[in-house]
């Protein structure tokens, strides 16, 4: 792979169900961050649970997108289209013998991660050492095993626009379910990867993941990427922005007569792009678009509290 000379982004919602506030904000940083220095924009589906995926979100999460204003280069991407590339990447670390059946239960890891001393949302291990006959025994119970990476505790630093040089201990991550799926990690990781992104825009409920997500990348050979970690949004209560909030997605605050130019100035005045009330063009926000604006704190969310709704477009 050469070097990456153009900024190239992305935005990758699971098509679940709509897009909130919080969401569009995200995509709107991704995508101006990518505009605003000439680069290359990427939509991408994470649509690795079949369950709660449904091409009828895709469409409806792009046509929220597209309201904004916001558009991206190529067709969207899927995981569900990409099971080979996570095959073989999950077959090179095979070959390089970093990965280890784990045949815990989620119960089990939240019995042992909140015990005193537990180790704090990490994989406690229980696994990590298991020998032959130990792993023979628990294959007899039936239960298939999820695949987890050893990651030897490594230590890896990971550079984010917003929050500087970010250090964390690399997790054991599973990058294959024990439903035989390809795991989050593994999927976002390759893709990122094999999709040439040089920018990841998201939210900072992954940022504590992201150096296990990094050390991954790096056993896979991949060259490192920038992060940005944008602030949670809450509502009114401090509490992570939820469907009890009331009017959240782009449907229900234009139901409260919030137009897509307004949603659009409320997000841009939250990144400091405009001040409270005014408006710009999108045009003029890619124009304006600077990291140093962002904060780290989370951004309160309440529409009852927005007059003027139906914006001057
Ligand atoms: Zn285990």
């Amino acid at each position: 792979m050469g070097p990456m000379t153009t900024l190239r982004g992305r935005f990758a919602p699971s098509p679940t169900g709509a897009l909130h506030a919080g969401n569009l904000r995200t995509a709107l940083v991704a995508w101006l961050q990518a505009r605003s220095s000439g680069g290359e924009f990427v939509l991408r589906f994470e649509d690795l649970d079949r369950l709660t995926s449904s091409p009828q979100w895709e469409q409806h999460q792009a046509g929220d997108l597209a309201a904004l204003g916001l558009d991206w280069d190529g067709p969207p991407q899927r995981h569900s289209d990409r099971f080979d590339l996570y095959d073989a990447a999950e077959r090179r670390l095979r070959d390089l013998d970093v990965l280890y059946p784990c045949f815990c239960t989620r119960r089990e890891i939240a019995e042992a991660a909140s015990a005193p001393h537990g180790p704090m949302g990490r994989y406690p291990g229980t696994c990590r050492h298991l020998d032959t006959a130990g792993r023979q025994r628990l294959a007899a119970g039936g239960r298939p095993p999820a695949w987890r990476l050893r990651a030897g505790d490594a230590e890896v630093t990971v550079r984010d626009r917003l929050h500087g040089e970010v250090t964390g201990v690399a997790d054991d991550i599973v990058v294959r379910r024990n439903d035989g799926v390809p795991a989050y990690n593994l999927a976002v990781v390759v893709d990122d990867a094999e999709q040439d992104i040089s920018d990841v825009v998201r939210g900072d409920d992954l940022l504590t993941i992201t150096p296990s997500q990094a050390h991954l990348g790096d056993l896979l050979g991949y060259v490192r990427r920038t992060y940005l970690h944008v602030p949670l949004v809450v509502g009114a209560d401090g509490q992570r922005l939820a469907k009890r909030h009331g009017a959240i997605t782009r449907d229900q605050l234009a139901g409260r007569g919030c137009s897509d130019v307004r949603l659009r100035d409320l997000l841009a005045a939250s990144l400091g792009l405009i001040g409270d009330g005014e408006h710009a063009e999108l045009a003029e926000l890619v124009d304006r678009f600077d990291v140093a604006r962002l904060t780290t704190s989370p951004w309160v969310f309440d529409i009852s509290t927005v007059t003027d709704l139906s914006g001057s477009a």
